[in-house]
């Protein structure tokens, strides 16, 4: 039994507790007792222990951020997510494709900011292929010494699909060219039944699944995120995570964990986005079903920064990156555009030093 007020529980029930109190001791939790502790426990209990397995992971008092740069190449895109605000028709008046020259002097531009990863991302464009890809990041790679954490799996079968190929030989070659990582983008929830509703004509989860497993075969790693709030329900939540940490224990390839919220502005999906204790909640239960991921990432491009100071207490250690641009987030409406120095300031602010860091969360400067 357990109390609710708007918002959340009021009064935890002991069940719930009960399993709060085996996950502090450092049990993992089976997807039934996450979604017990999701639905049954106090906030504030939840998140209590988030941040103490939390500092026990990262007792150094530290918040890392990297310096990066998002790069969307085109806004065309034939995959027409419900819930996706950037996309565009190629006839569109305002549908674009970057150019060589300018991707470069948005790199030039990152770099004489101290900046170290560039991610580049965009639509499923049905005429750029692979040559477009192997070009950009050769040339990259030649004029800068920027980390390359880019093209999402739906990209990477976009690819395999428009070239013949398999989703292994599209990796392979793009690793030949210059790439180090991929962005964990495109696993909104990873539940076939959502996919459904939101994003009918994107790949499913487990082709989701199966490109990050085949990047981390050819040693490449990889970020896992997590877009929640559209119409997944706690349980689908869970199973999300519950499919990641699957398989970390199989490639450990995973380097964070990034649950940002649903953004309803400009799109077909409309709807609310959930409320910040539902943030607070979700990534709570990440950091303490999550325990083969180290790294917990706060999502200030959709929460703001003050919300991403409480999230360090509720198992965040990572405050993602600068992004000097977020044209796919920008466009559904999140406004939170925080900078070097604010990013400081709140990581100070909040109790912790920051320090930047690497894609690969090596440690370059201590603030
Ligand atoms: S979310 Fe990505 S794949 Fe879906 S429509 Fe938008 S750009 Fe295309």
């Amino acid at each position: 039994m357990s109390l609710t007020e708007p918002g959340g529980v009021l009064q935890s029930c002991p069940g719930a507790d009960a399993i709060l109190d085996r996950a502090a001791g450092g049990e993992r939790l089976s997807a039934a007792e996450a979604v017990e502790i999701y639905k049954k426990a106090r906030l504030l209990d939840v998140g209590r222990t988030a941040g103490l397995i939390r500092n026990r992971l990262h007792p150094e008092g530290i918040v890392s951020f990297v310096v990066d740069r998002n790069i969307n190449y085109t806004n065309v895109c034939q995959s027409a997510c419900l819930f996706c605000a950037f996309y565009r028709s190629e006839g569109d008046d305002d549908a674009y494709v970057l150019s060589n020259k300018e991707i470069m002097d948005k790199i030039e531009e990152l770099v004489a900011a101290g900046g170290t990863q560039v991610l580049i991302q965009g639509g499923l464009h049905p005429r750029l292929g692979l040559g477009y890809f192997e070009t950009l990041f050769r040339e990259i790679r030649r004029r800068f010494g920027v980390h390359i954490h880019s093209l999402s799996p739906p990209e990477v079968v976009h690819l395999a699909r428009l070239e013949g190929l398999t989703v292994r030989d599209v990796l392979r070659r793009l690793k030949k060219a210059g790439l180090d990582s991929l962005p964990g983008g495109g696993a909104e929830i990873l539940v076939d039944r959502v996919r459904r509703v939101i994003s009918p004509r994107k790949i499913n989860a487990q082709e989701w699944l199966d490109v990050m497993i085949a990047a981390f075969e050819i040693g490449l790693f990889g970020t896992a995120t997590m877009m929640f709030g559209s119409v997944d329900t706690p349980e689908e939540r869970v199973e999300h995570m519950r499919r990641i940490r699957e398989v970390q224990d199989r490639t450990g390839g995973f380097t964070a964990f990034i649950p940002w919220t649903y953004q309803p502005g400009n799109n077909a999906l409309g709807g609310k986005q959930a409320p910040v204790v539902d943030y607070l909640r979700v990534l709570a239960v990440s950091r303490i079903f999550l325990d083969n991921i180290v790294n917990i990432q706060a999502s200030w491009v959709t929460q703001g920064a003050k919300v991403g100071q409480v999230a360090l207490a509720f198992g965040a250690n990572d405050f993602g990156g600068t992004m000097l641009e977020e044209n796919v987030v920008r466009a559904a409406g999140a406004s939170h555009r925080v900078l070097r120095d604010d990013i400081l300031r709140a990581i100070r602010d909040a109790g912790y030093t920051p320090v930047q860091r690497t894609t690969d969360y090596k440690i370059i400067e201590t603030f």
